[in-house]
């Protein structure tokens, strides 16, 4: 018998966070209204969420305006030291994060508790440390005069988070703005709002005072593009679409917003043939499946040079075959469930897409029956599409589906992954050092994994080109996007502008 007992929802629910957070308190919406928020495992109801409207972000702008004397003129290191405490009190919350983001959004209980959660306290935990050492220059200028620079933080921030790793880019997203000595508004997707609330509460345990971060969840057309549009915040940092992204760029306008995109990818993994087959067969498994798919780096084009390609299928569809589907909750689940079903549906679409283009259909492509016939289901699905200029090889899919495509040669493969309008994770599979390093130099790509795919640390820059945006997550990068530089001059010399000496 299994000693593990898969938690009941209802055992997590009861003290589950649903109103807006302004200015350190829990509150409902101005208008009373309400968005139900559904366990994509059995679309059952989890909790009624507070719906954000225009009165209340202005509340929450208030709020920011008037909590970021205090905040962005406190010591660096002292802000450093709350955000330090912070990842300590998301690792001591770990169980209970860890067990919400798998209840909201359907990413299995061990990815949850070994990526999402430790990852978000690392990134915390990073630009905790980052906080006093981000730091200006002093600039060799002509003789008599001082010119060195400040990095000041833009002011009030607006953030608009997706739905696919909400806890993940809560803590990307908030940790090098508040080290940097902004104030936050931030509006989580309409479907997973409940880690970043959680995330909250647990920053003004931390020390993080009132009105410095502020969450409102709320729909997009609504909560997402009021923050894009309004006039008091400074900086839109979003994740998401790229339908979204130029609504986002048109809607920031106004006040000339800084503007920070990470949209979607459509991630080419090249398998050459010296690479070493079974790491690449792994590999690749991770860097489609790990969360559905649902991953703006899935590697979510296989691309396969034709001497390995059958020999490397023969160990791939099985392992894709035998990828355990289940409850989210349940501790030997190795896939969840999309995180909605109108997302299900829509990643289905594309198995008929595929076939009407004359793809080939190699494994998965439904939704399961029997018991997971409730939820948000979609096997894990591989399609070998006839052309790689089709619909299946150049759109992003944003599920547990993977597009095969052929190649005869490295000038072939190259021309292949540099196919679309996206450009953000890539990755290939090769035993050849020059190759390797050429790849890296030719793709169109905002990162690219070598024998690897799909890493992350708060360290290193995350970000993409083209289609996927611009601006850079993490390390340094993350700092100047939510810095202003500023250069000052000091004439140390005391001399007198000559120009119109008389
Ligand atoms: P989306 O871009 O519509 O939503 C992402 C976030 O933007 C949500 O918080 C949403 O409420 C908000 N939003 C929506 N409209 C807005 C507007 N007009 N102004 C401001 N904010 C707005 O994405 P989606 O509909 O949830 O997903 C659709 C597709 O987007 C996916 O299939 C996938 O291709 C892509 N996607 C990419 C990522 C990523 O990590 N890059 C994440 C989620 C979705």
């Amino acid at each position: 018998m299994n000693a593990v007992m898969t938690p009941r929802a209802s055992d997590l629910t009861s003290s589950i966070r649903h109103q807006l957070f302004i200015d350190g308190q829990f509150v409902d919406a101005a208008s009373g209204e309400t968005l139900i928020s559904v366990n994509p495992h059995d679309n059952s109801p989890i909790v009624a969420v507070a719906m954000a409207g225009h009165a209340d972000i202005d509340r929450a702008v208030a709020a920011a305006r008037r909590a970021f004397p205090r905040w962005s003129r406190m010591a660096a290191a002292e802000r450093g030291r709350i955000l330090l405490k912070v990842a300590d009190l998301i690792e001591a919350h770990a169980e209970e994060l860890a067990r919400l983001e798998s209840l909201d959004t359907g990413h299995p209980l061990r990815d949850s508790r070994r990526l999402d959660v430790p990852r978000t306290a690392a990134c915390f935990r990073y630009f905790g440390g980052m906080a006093d050492k981000f730091q200006g220059d002093t600039i060799p200028v002509e003789a008599g005069f001082l010119n060195y620079t400040l990095h000041e933080p833009v002011g009030i921030v607006g953030q608009v988070v997706p739905w696919n790793f909400p806890l993940m880019f809560t803590g990307w997203k908030m940790a090098p703005a508040l080290a940097a000595g902004n104030c936050i508004v931030m509006k989580p997707a309409e479907i997973t709002p409940l880690t970043s609330l959680r995330i909250a509460e647990l920053m003004s345990i931390a020390g993080v005072p009132d009105g410095v971060v502020n969450i409102v969840p709320g729909l997009g057309a609504v909560a997402g593009q009021y923050i894009a549009e309004h006039p008091e915040i400074a900086k839109v940092s979003f994740t998401g679409s790229t339908a979204t992204g130029r609504r986002i760029v048109n809607a920031s306008a106004g006040n000339l917003k800084k503007v920070h995109l990470e949209l979607g990818g459509k991630g080419p993994n090249i398998v050459f043939d010296d690479a070493n087959l079974q790491a690449a067969v792994n590999g690749s498994a991770w860097a489609i499946f790990h969360n559905q798919g649902q991953a703006c780096i899935a590697g979510s084009r296989l691309m396969l040079h034709e001497r390995i390609a059958d020999e490397f299928l023969d160990k791939f569809l099985p392992l894709a075959r035998s990828i355990r589907l289940g409850n989210p909750l349940d501790e030997a689940t190795e896939m969840g469930p999309l995180t909605s079903s109108q997302h299900r549906d829509r990643v289905l679409d594309y198995v008929g897409i595929a076939q009407a283009e004359g793809g080939q259909l190699l494994a998965g492509g439904q939704s399961p029956g029997g018991e997971l016939a409730a939820g948000c289901y979609v096997e894990p699905t591989v399609v070998q599409a006839a052309s790689f200029k089709d619909r299946v090889a150049q759109e992003e899919v944003f599920g547990p589906f993977v597009t095969v495509l052929p190649f005869k040669s490295d000038e072939e493969a190259l021309q292949i992954a540099n196919s679309t309008d996206y450009g953000l994770g890539s990755g290939l599979w090769t035993g050849g050092l020059q190759r390797a390093h050429k790849f890296a130099r030719d793709l169109s790509a905002g990162m690219v994994w070598i024998n690897s795919y799909k890493r992350v640390n708060p360290g290193s820059p995350f970000g993409g080109v083209g289609r996927s945006g611009y601006g850079r997550e993490m390390g340094f990068e993350a700092m100047r996007e939510y810095t202003n530089v500023k250069s000052v001059w000091v004439n140390v010399d005391a001399q007198i502008p000559a120009h119109f000496e008389r």
